[in-house]
């Protein structure tokens, strides 16, 4: 599929100008002629890039990206400002407007072709990013964006002449916390811990600052690290191949300190962004194995593991022993103290039945008031020991509510050893048997299950 562009200008030639260069490099191209147009476009057809120019009558480019920026419909939408004077302050306005990028007037094709590729590969990243976002949300996890603009972030500044990176240190905004480095190989060292920016200065002869950036793209613990790269402004070609090769943005000798502020400070607001969502990312995971009220695993994920660990148990592995533990007239504990006091029961079982098992047991709420637990490695003697761990610590000592309300709750266990090639099914058929006798012959008790039929 081919990427969507938005062309902004309010003089019809220039639109149509753009409009024939993107097309002929395949790419879909829509149009509006003012900023109000603009953004209602963006809003309903959710380009992948937008080309906003900077004048126009009505509202001008800069308000037009501020609006764009402050929608949480189009901020997540690149926004390249167009401009006709290469004017330090209109650049350090756009980008303080929110804008990712610029282009001078008249467009220079490969300038533009390499800008446009860059931000369209931030842009699927961001995508992901945001469709993970909406399922997080879904889901029920905060998705506000955080106070981004007084965090404290760390720098790597990239430099042969320690000077010029002084320089760049003292550029950045206060908050960032700055350390030069002279060479490639002090800075793969560098960037490994708590680093948000990268800055390399391209035009030193004394090291190979693209090969830098190629090797920081690829590692995986820093592939998510922005890149500001320095470039001498007539070498087109070496700013071409840095944005091929994952920089985020370049920025021109000699370094203007306003200019490296905002450029930097767009590179932390995006990095910051992406790291928000996929810490959301996380924590929906997290949400899609976890037991909300007693944070167990949930029945999903226990049988995932359990299947896991029976394949490889009948691969020649250790054995496997599964515990099923469901607590004694339960129903009478919710009918007696109510059903917010039987929530507070579950989530105490829960932690006494963590106390029980060992670091690499595996314990799940299963159902209501049943819980399931795969201990990897058990045979049956061990399981027997954390069972009758588990039923004398809820025996022993009773439940306590808020109100100081003593609930004595009582549990009952069924167990069972995985026989070689045993299925899940089988299994659990056995353990719930043996659960069905504990039950029976009393409750308050363990029961292990006959070794399977051969
Ligand atoms: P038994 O000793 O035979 O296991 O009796 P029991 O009362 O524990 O078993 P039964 O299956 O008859 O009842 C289970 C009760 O657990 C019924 C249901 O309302 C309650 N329950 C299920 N899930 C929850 C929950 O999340 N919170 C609370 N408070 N109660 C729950
Ligand atoms: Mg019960
Ligand atoms: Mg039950």
């Amino acid at each position: 599929m081919s990427a969507r562009i938005l062309v902004v200008d309010d003089q019809a030639a220039n639109v149509r100008l753009l409009e024939a260069r993107l097309q002929a490099e395949y790419f879909d191209v829509c149009t509006a002629a003012d900023g109000f147009e603009a953004i209602e476009v963006a809003r309903t057809e959710q380009p992948d890039l937008i080309l906003l120019d900077v004048m126009m009558p009505g509202m001008d480019g800069y308000e037009t990206c501020s609006r764009l920026k402050a929608d949480r419909n189009t901020r997540h939408i690149p926004v390249v400002m167009v401009t006709a004077l290469d004017q330090r302050e209109d650049r350090i306005r756009g980008l303080e407007a929110g804008a990712d990028e610029f282009l001078t007037k008249p467009i220079d094709d490969v300038a533009l072709f390499a800008r446009v590729r860059s931000l369209l590969r931030l842009k699927s990243v961001l995508d992901e990013l945001r469709y993970r976002e909406s399922n997080a949300a879904l889901a029920g996890v905060d998705t506000e964006p955080a106070g981004e603009e007084s965090e404290a972030a760390g720098a790597v500044i990239v430099s042969a002449d320690p000077r010029a990176a002084g320089r760049y240190a003292g550029a950045l905004p206060s908050r960032v916390t700055a350390r030069g480095v002279s060479d490639p190989a002090e800075a793969m060292v560098a960037v490994q811990d708590g680093t948000d920016l990268l800055i390399v200065d391209l035009t030193s002869p004394d090291y190979d600052g693209l090969r830098l950036c190629a090797r920081v793209r690829s590692d995986a613990a820093t592939r998510q690290l922005p890149i500001l790269a320095v470039v001498n402004p007539d070498d087109v070609s070496q700013a071409v191949r840095a944005l091929d090769l994952g920089v985020n943005d370049i920025i021109h000798r000699p370094v203007d300190a306003g200019e490296l502020s905002a450029r930097a400070r767009t590179q932390l607001r995006r990095k910051h962004y992406a790291d928000r969502l996929r810490d959301q990312l996380d924590q929906s995971l997290e949400m899609a194995v976890t037991d909300p009220l007693t944070g167990l695993h949930n029945r999903r994920y226990i049988s995932s593991r359990l299947r896991q660990a029976l394949a490889s148990a009948n691969n020649g592995g250790a054995p496997v022993s599964v515990m099923i533990a469901d607590i004694d007239h339960f129903k009478s504990i919710n009918d007696l103290y109510g059903h917010e006091a039987g929530d507070v029961v579950l989530q105490g079982f829960a932690g006494r039945m963590q106390s029980a098992l060992r670091a690499l047991d595996l314990a799940a709420r299963y159902g209501g008031e049943e819980f399931l637990v795969v201990m990897p490695g058990a045979g049956m003697a061990e399981a027997r020991i954390a069972a009758e761990r588990l039923r004398s610590a809820v025996a022993e000592e009773p439940f306590v509510l808020e109100d100081g309300t003593d609930i004595a709750v009582t549990v009952s266990v069924g167990l069972a050893q995985a026989s070689f090639g045993e299925t899940f099914e089988a299994l659990l058929r056995r353990a719930d048997a043996a659960l069905y006798t504990a039950k029976n012959e009393g409750r308050n008790q363990v029961q292990a299950a006959d070794a399977a039929a051969a």
